[in-house]
């Protein structure tokens, strides 16, 4: 090796240099990471030396604090070998481009540049030996890629994509190097969350089509290093990413190569170099070594967390990994996969409360995953919440994915910020549908416990009801005193009036399973009849003629026989409530078509009454709704709603007609026979 006198301050302060050992100490102002020797053996040419390089350099002409000049005294001053000027010239076509060279990010006077990078160039050779070679940071922002061109002449044409910027590069003789190719975790140490979602991935995503193209993948930027790219076997480079004073303190590579650029491509085609930290200070900060020693060893999957399970399932590790950093952090647990059939299995296993969903994966896609959830009969499987997630933006596809049971849709790219609050919202909604579930639950078995003890206290009171009003019904037929008939009287009807309020109170309770245990096949007219005579007694006070017609022969009716007997007795009492003394009451029964087997028939109970206003015929089923008509009579506003609901139990219908101060007809209409199911 062969070191030139101006570089003997600084590698004195080398150590030990072993090369048999394959392990190199430096002093305190170098951390050794790696060093990759195995080309020494055959490589080591006499004028080849270990040169410091550094070949991603920005200056005041894109982004970069200091000018070009001064930037070549620090990297001279600093004991470097070569740097390469790289400033950003971004495409013209995206909207964020033009607005980066709004603020002068992208340079903008090429003759310019390339001018005044000659001219440090031949300044900082005198000066410090340092090798200035001019470049560009090519940034597409529409193909999401940023390539370093080293070793240029001229500018390359921006516009287009990777590999015709690679090609022009190549075609200068000079070399294309991918850019921070993969996610900085700085990004995520610093909370940087635009720096994430604005990070160009391209080249990485399609690294297999770019192997053969691209010379050399930036394996360490700034303070980021990506152990992935050893492990994909690809040629490296580490460079700073300069863009001020403290990014000297950086990843750098070593290349074994001559001091001239030629050399130096070449060496770095052929992978002779190694990289390690330059740490210009010299002081050993510490500061975030246990946070990135976690992140690196910790696949992003973690379970623990005081938050919601939520399963992150994309086939791009890139993205899968910045959201569980995110969601981690917010204390979620979280899970992963990267596949459909990889989901699947965790979604039986671990049921997680949320989910993640990327649409388009290789083997099961998004909507099917989606199906299959929401068609699971596991409650807790079914009721997970879904968030697609997917690069397609049309707003079918939204709708589509809504359909089939998303409860949320984010269309990539997604803002960080928007997807964490998105994912805060569904599981805050999913939270709280769980609790009404739980609180629904409990409600009902309560009101099963309620209903059971009510049943009970009904039945004990109604027995000793009954037998009250038939005790005063036989005492009025014995007693002539004016003054206690009428109070026994008042006992009758009071009997009564509690009783039916039990009966219509009562029946909702009846479940449609105890109604059809009690259906059987019964004659209409015997019923119908049964209902006029316990009412006849009622007409005659009032001076109300019953009539009723039935044409033989006479339907059966499958009904339960109890119930349909109190609905027509509400009718029917109804009837001779709101009919003025004197007036007239037409009971029929008609069927239609067929008699035993099939068909339809209709009991009609018609009066001469006060009618009912044509504004309230359709409230007068509601519980507890009493017309304007009303005011004059008894009443709790029950009767209506209690036989809108055993003939609705029945499979049937009620009908009413009316006409103020001319009368009412309420038409029950049933199907004949047991053909009807429940
Ligand atoms: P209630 O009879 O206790 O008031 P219902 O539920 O039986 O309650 O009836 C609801 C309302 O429908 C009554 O308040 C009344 O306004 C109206 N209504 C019911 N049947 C008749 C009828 N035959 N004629 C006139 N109005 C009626």
């Amino acid at each position: 090796m062969k070191l030139g006198m101006e570089r003997a301050a600084f590698f004195g302060r080398l150590r030990t240099l072993s090369l048999s050992k394959c392990r190199v100490n430096f002093s305190h102002k170098f951390h050794l990471l790696d060093i990759f020797l195995s080309h020494l053996k055959v490589n080591l040419l006499p004028m080849s030396e270990w040169l410091l390089t550094d070949l991603h350099v920005h200056t005041t002409f894109s982004d970069g604090t200091i000018p070009a000049e001064e930037v070549a005294r620090i990297y001279g001053e600093a004991g470097f070998d070569v740097i390469a000027i790289t400033d950003h010239l971004f495409d013209t076509q995206s909207p964020r481009s033009l607005e980066l060279y709004e603020e002068g990010k992208s340079i903008r006077d090429l003759g310019a540049y390339f001018h005044k990078i000659e001219e440090v160039s031949r300044w900082a050779k005198e000066s410090y030996g340092l090798l200035v070679i001019p470049g560009l940071e090519i940034c597409n922002l529409l193909e999401d890629y940023h390539i370093l061109g080293i070793d240029l002449k001229e500018p390359v044409n921006p516009n287009q994509n990777a590999e015709g910027v690679i090609e022009e590069i190549h075609h200068q003789g000079g070399l294309a190097i991918a850019s921070h190719p993969h996610l900085k975790l700085s990004y995520f140490m610093q909370g940087d969350n635009v720096s994430i979602q604005r990070h160009p991935l391209h080249l990485w995503k399609h690294r297999k089509r770019y192997a053969e193209k691209i010379d050399a993948w930036e394996i360490g930027n700034g303070e980021d290093l990506f152990a992935i790219i050893s492990l994909e076997r690809l040629p490296f480079v580490a460079n700073s990413d300069f863009h001020e004073r403290r990014h000297l303190t950086s990843w750098k590579s070593l290349v074994l190569a001559e001091r001239e650029k030629e050399s130096i491509k070449e060496a770095i085609l052929k992978r002779k170099l190694s990289l390690f930290f330059f740490n210009e200070n010299g002081s050993a900060e510490k500061l975030s070594q246990v946070e990135i020693a976690s992140e690196e060893k910790g696949s992003p999957e973690q379970t623990e967390g005081k938050g919601e399970k939520i399963l992150i399932v994309d086939d791009e590790p890139d993205l899968v990994g910045m959201l569980a950093y995110n969601l981690r952090k917010k204390e979620y647990k979280v899970l992963t996969a990267y596949n459909g059939f990889g989901a699947w299995g965790k979604i039986e296993s671990e049921k997680p409360d949320l989910l993640i969903l990327d649409l388009m994966m290789p083997d099961l896609d998004g909507w099917e995953l989606c199906r299959m959830i929401r068609r699971n009969d596991r409650e807790e499987i079914r009721g997970m919440g879904i968030l697609m997630l997917t690069a397609r933006a049309m707003p079918e596809d939204r709708v589509y994915g809504l359909e089939i049971g998303a409860d949320d849709y984010l269309t990539k790219p997604f803002s960080l910020n928007e997807l964490t609050l998105r994912v805060e919202k569904l599981a805050e909604k999913k939270k709280v549908i769980r609790r009404l579930k739980e609180e629904t639950e409990s409600l009902h078995s309560s009101i099963h416990e309620k209903e059971s003890s009510l049943k009970k206290v009904v039945h004990d009171l109604k027995n000793p009801l009954l037998s009250i009003g038939v005790s005063a019904k036989r005492m009025l037929r014995r007693n002539q005193n004016e003054e206690e008939l009428q109070i026994l009287e008042n006992i009758y009807d009071s009997s009564v009036r509690l009783t039916r309020w039990i009966d219509d109170t009562l029946v909702s309770s009846h479940s449609r399973q105890k109604i059809k245990e009690g259906m059987r096949e019964v004659e209409i007219k015997p019923m119908v009849q049964q209902v006029i005579n316990l009412l006849k007694e009622a007409g005659r006070d009032k001076n109300i003629e019953i009539h009723f017609e039935v044409p033989p022969p006479t339907p059966l009716v499958y009904c339960q026989e109890q119930l349909l007997l109190r609905a027509m007795q509400n009718l029917l009492s109804n009837a001779l409530k709101f009919t003025p003394r004197g007036g007239k009451i037409d009971v029929a029964v008609t069927p239609y078509s067929g008699l035993k087997d099939g068909g339809i028939v209709e009991i009609s109970i018609k009066d001469t009454g006060i009618g009912i206003g044509e504004d309230e015929i359709e409230r007068i089923f509601e519980p507890f709704y009493r017309g304007k008509n009303a005011s004059m009579e008894d009443g709790i506003g029950l009767g209506l709603s209690f036989v809108k609901e055993v003939v609705d139990l029945h499979g049937g219908k009620i009908l009413v007609q009316s006409e103020p101060q001319k009368g009412t007809t309420f038409s029950i209409l049933l199907p004949i026979g047991k053909k009807f199911k429940l």
